[in-house]
């Protein structure tokens, strides 16, 4: 009897692994397809700076909408992206997406800071990278000092000469650039600050026990002291509750992205939350001229 249960949840096992790898091949044949049919969209979540107490940017998140499969989270899409290729076609459709996104806010008279896009190290590698970016700039008539480009703490330091040169013509365009999921890879910053840095995104897994773990309160104490000596500025992702936010904040850290601002929402959602955000700060003003 026991062997026969071991067999049976050896086949459910088993069963699983096959349905997984097929589902895994047939996401991979979709993906091909994902951007000749429209599938893909964006998301916005906004970011909001501590000090001046207003939301002060966003950062472009990538969505698929499958028919069958529904929407695919970009932690399975993306790295299968990488590995195939497809990032590229895939991250220059954002850049568009993100570039046209800012002509129209522009053009709409909303101005919301920074607009951060996730650059997978694979497109920076991409030889006619740079110049795509120059190219595009000029013809969507977007200001380079609106972008942010966001690069993994783990790439950058496994590329480190190759990325100097690109993000110092990147940085030169006026282009601000972030190194992204910090704290995750176990790199010196002070090593990474050899490259044109402006911004150091602390990853959302420290801030996810940063109430419990002292050893983690710490280590982020300490990023953002460092960080601020070099002359970062400090960006905090995966803020969910008033507890992380008064803990990040008593650390002096800059700018906070999370549930806890927003969620990562469509364009016109985004929009609103921008528009009701001024309106409130406009009323709080004129509320403090009455008294
Ligand atoms: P990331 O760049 O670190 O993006 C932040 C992720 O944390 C997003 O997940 C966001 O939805 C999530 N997040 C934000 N605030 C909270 C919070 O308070 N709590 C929790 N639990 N999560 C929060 P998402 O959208 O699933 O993206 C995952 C990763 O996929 C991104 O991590 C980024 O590495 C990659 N990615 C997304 N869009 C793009 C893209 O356009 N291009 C490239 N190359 N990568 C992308
Ligand atoms: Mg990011
Ligand atoms: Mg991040
Ligand atoms: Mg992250």
């Amino acid at each position: 009897l026991v062997a026969e249960s071991g067999l049976r949840m050896f086949m459910r096992y088993d069963r699983q692994a096959v349905e997984r790898k097929k589902h895994q091949l047939s996401l991979s044949q979709a993906l091909h397809s994902a951007i000749e049919q429209d599938q893909l969209f964006l998301n916005f979540q906004a970011k909001y700076d501590i000090h001046k107490q207003a939301l002060s940017g966003c950062e472009v998140l990538v969505r698929w909408q499958h028919p069958d499969y529904g929407i695919v989270p970009p932690s399975l899409f993306i790295p299968l992206a990488e590995q195939q290729g497809q990032i590229i076609e895939i991250g220059y459709w954002v850049l568009k997406q993100a570039f046209q996104a800012l002509v129209n806010w522009n053009n709409k008279g909303i101005h919301i800071g920074k607009m951060a896009v996730n650059i997978s190290g694979r497109q920076l590698m991409e030889p006619d990278f740079i110049d795509w970016i120059k190219r595009h700039l000029t013809q969507y008539g977007v200001n380079a000092a609106l972008l942010e480009f966001e690069l993994t703490e783990t790439f950058l330091l496994e590329n480190f000469d190759d990325c100097v040169n690109k993000l110092n013509v990147l940085s030169d365009l006026g282009i601000s650039i972030a190194i992204d999921d910090f704290g995750t890879g176990y790199s010196s910053l002070a090593y990474l600050n050899k490259l044109p840095l402006n911004v150091l995104k602390i990853d959302r897994s420290l801030i996810a026990d940063i109430e419990s773990n002292l050893q983690t309160q710490s280590l982020v104490a300490n990023i953002v002291r460092l960080a601020h000596d070099l002359n970062l500025r400090v960006v905090v992702e995966g803020v969910e509750t008033v507890d992380q936010l008064q803990l990040v904040q008593q650390m002096g850290c800059d700018v906070i992205q999370g549930y806890f601002i927003a969620r990562p929402q469509s364009e016109q959602g985004y929009i609103a939350l921008l528009s009701s955000a001024n309106s409130q700060s406009a009323r709080s003003l004129s509320g403090d001229k009455d008294v």
